[in-house]
């Protein structure tokens, strides 16, 4: 059984081949502006070396921001998943992942099996993603690869106020006029970043082990702030940025092998307490983004959101993930207070309360 698992990101595109249960190949290539010429190159990296062609291939799951765009893949999984399940198979204590990537960051709780339980993303924001390093690294003049090193070198971390890229980019170029030394404004930087991670982090609730996955996970300097602010060593993966595609290498095994299992697509957002566990689940696999969950409550405890260029799904507030013992009275008692409710309206059978 030869199965692969494809992550075209916005600024990295990586494949990664499974044979009979062991990782045959992995490559990562640059995204092209035509996501599919870059998944056919990517996949073709990766087979290169091995004897095997495309068509040798049994199964192959696509993931990343261009996965709907792989012509050659059978099924795609969100990244998010495939982070969660790509790190288990090097990591199986990892509860906590923070994902960095190209042009946002994600915080992902998992399970012991790699099903994700919770996660929130910052995608309005460059800061803390690939694309704000690159900025920073051409700012500076320093190549991108050597930034992490450069950064640990530092003496005196200058203290940054924002990492809005713009503000980031114009505090910096002020600061290196004042001759302050690049590995200086590079640990400030890292330090803004850092902080900020450890927020996300904190909306999922941090729990050992910890993890970083995505190319900023190479970055040596960012790596060592975050694991001070965060007060946890992460466990990383041999080769952090082809978890996603490893993830979803894992996904094509077990369809494959018709072992797919539901909860994979799964996000619960809740509580426990003594005297049971409280959770709305969403089933993101059947969710169409139809939006009527979110007319439906009268507690205004879902939105639907949209990564770019996939399909919108439903999830809970932000706000409401904190509130929800006291916002939502579960499906009988809101049944009989209103006509409908997010259970009866949802024509997806999307979503699940453990009330
Ligand atoms: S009603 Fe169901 S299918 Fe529609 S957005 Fe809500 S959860 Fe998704
Ligand atoms: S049971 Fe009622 S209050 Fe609770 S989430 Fe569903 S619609 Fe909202």
């Amino acid at each position: 059984m030869i199965v692969a698992g494809i992550d075209i990101g916005s600024r990295a595109a990586k494949a990664a081949i499974i044979k009979d249960g062991t990782i045959l190949a992995t490559t990562i290539c640059d995204t092209g502006p035509e996501s599919i010429k870059t998944a056919h190159a990517t996949i073709n990296a990766a087979l290169e070396g091995t004897g095997l062609t495309l068509d040798d291939i049994d199964y192959t799951v696509a993931t990343g921001y261009g996965r709907v765009l792989v012509p050659f893949a059978r099924e795609n999984v969100s990244e998010i998943s495939c982070h969660a399940r790509g790190i288990n198979w090097y990591h199986p204590s990892v509860r906590t992942i923070l994902d960095m990537g190209g042009q946002d960051c994600k915080a992902i709780r998992c399970d012991a099996e790699g099903h994700v339980t919770d996660f929130v993303m910052n995608d309005k924001c460059a800061g803390g993603t690939g694309r704000f390093l690159e900025m920073i690294a051409d700012v500076l003049n320093a190549p991108l690869a050597e930034i992490g090193d450069l950064a640990l070198q530092s003496k005196e971390t200058i203290p940054f106020n924002t990492i809005c890229a713009v503000f980031a980019k114009t505090e910096a170029i002020a600061r290196l006029r004042q001759g302050v030394n690049r590995s200086d404004i590079l640990a400030g930087l890292n330090e803004a970043i850092a902080t900020r991670c450890l927020n996300l982090l904190k909306r999922v609730s941090i729990e050992k082990d910890f993890t970083i996955t995505g190319g900023i996970a190479k970055n040596s300097g960012m790596v060592a702030k975050i694991a001070e602010k965060v007060g946890l060593e992460p466990l990383l993966a041999e080769d952090p940025q082809i978890i996603g595609a490893l993830g979803a290498a894992l996904f094509a095994q077990e369809k494959y092998l018709g072992k797919e299992t539901e909860e994979a697509a799964k996000v619960q957002y809740g509580y426990n307490d003594g005297t049971g566990d409280y959770f709305i689940t969403i089933n993101l696999g059947s969710c169409d983004g139809c939006g009527e969950c979110v007319s439906a409550c009268p507690e205004g405890i879902f939105e639907v959101f949209q990564e770019d260029g996939h399909q919108p799904k439903a999830r809970v507030t932000e706000a409401s993930r904190k509130r929800l013992s006291i916002l939502c009275p579960g499906y009988h008692s809101c049944s009989s207070e209103h006509r409908t409710n997010c259970l009866s309206i949802c024509q997806q059978n999307a979503i699940s309360l453990t009330w």
